[in-house]
């Protein structure tokens, strides 16, 4: 019988040393796992350091080694995405390079995805041990709130790691999305999916490349890609503001003709203006953010750009 394959994807920007340790650990379980074949699938994300040299010289002495680097760093996102769409195996898992993703989880998530009939098993870490606690605040907000507007169901501490039946993986890669926010399009996509519960470790080497402001504008992404409940928001506070003015100009209009015309108040209407204009201002805005997401949509940029990948590298043997 034909031997059943799983797939690794490891994104990868300036990870020279964490690969190393990385490439040990899932060999090992690759060796341990002997029933199944495996294909380990490195994306180089533009990466500044020797990640691609590594990645390079691991894939000639290795054959199940591919790896795919790419023209510039286009982000994670794009980094899974290509890796989604080129891996060749029956089981494909998404790990990231730096150990917080232990590849000793393969083996047990392999085993509940095939005696469970799942079709995924994705990994949480909801404690967050790793982030202060400005960033653990505003993350436990940002859960809540994604939680109340949007219709896709996200689970609190989510990570990318996780091991998807072929059938679950192609349909994640025809949604070919230029904005993606994965966590969102593998619960959009639905499937059966089995969460396990641990404490991620800490980075193995080197440092996140995740600052405070890239993941607020990916948190901005997440809601932007799946809930539309801002634009809502800002047409009910619009007519909200309609009704308010209407009733306002009864009352000066009854007033007026009661107690005649007293110039004053108009502190309080300055502040009123500079309010409904603020008001405008922080709508249009929202309006803007959807449009630009549009705006990129329908230019079908690609994801990604493939400067090089295995195949040339065996033909430069
Ligand atoms: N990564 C990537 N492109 C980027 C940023 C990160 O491919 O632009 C990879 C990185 O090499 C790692 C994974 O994504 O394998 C997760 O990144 P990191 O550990 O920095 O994020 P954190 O775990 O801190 O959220
Ligand atoms: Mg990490």
């Amino acid at each position: 019988m034909k031997k059943e394959k799983i797939s690794i994807i490891v994104p990868c920007y300036n990870e020279e040393e964490s690969l190393p340790i990385f490439y040990e650990e899932i060999t090992k379980i690759a060796k341990e796992m002997k029933n199944q074949d495996f294909e380990f699938l490195f994306i180089n994300d533009g990466s500044k350091d020797n990640t691609l040299k590594i990645i390079k010289a691991l894939s000639k002495e290795d054959e199940r080694v591919r790896f795919i680097s790419f023209s510039r760093n286009f982000g994670k996102e794009s980094g899974m995405y290509a890796g989604l769409e080129n891996a060749t195996g029956d089981y494909v898992a998404i790990m990231d390079a730096d150990m917080q993703d232990p590849p000793s989880m393969i083996k047990t998530m392999y085993e509940d995805i095939k005696n469970d009939n799942y079709d995924c098993v994705a990994l949480c870490s909801p404690s967050h041990k790793d982030y202060g606690l400005v960033r653990k605040f505003f993350t436990n907000c940002w859960y809540k709130l994604i939680g109340k507007i949007s219709s896709t169901p996200q689970v609190p501490g989510a990570r990318d790691f996780r091991l998807m039946k072929r059938k679950m993986v192609d349909a994640i890669v025809d949604m070919k999305e230029y904005n993606r926010y994965s966590k969102g399009i593998f619960s959009f996509v639905g499937f059966n999916t089995k969460w396990i519960e641990y404490e991620a470790p800490d980075r193995v080497a080197g440092k996140s490349k995740f600052s405070f402001w890239k993941l607020f504008k990916y948190a901005l992404e997440g809601i932007l890609a799946f809930s539309t409940t801002p634009l809502v928001i800002s047409a009910v506070v619009g007519l909200i503001f309609c009704l308010i003015a209407f009733i306002a100009v009864i009352v000066i209009i009854v007033k007026t003709l009661a107690f005649g015309d007293p110039v004053g108040g108009w502190p309080s209407l300055a502040c009123m203006i500079m309010f409904v204009s603020g008001v405008q201002l922080l709508f249009l805005g929202i309006m803007g953010m959807y449009l630009s997401k549009l705006y990129l949509e329908v230019k079908k940029r690609p994801i990604y750009i493939v400067k090089e990948t295995e195949k040339e590298n065996i033909k430069e043997k």
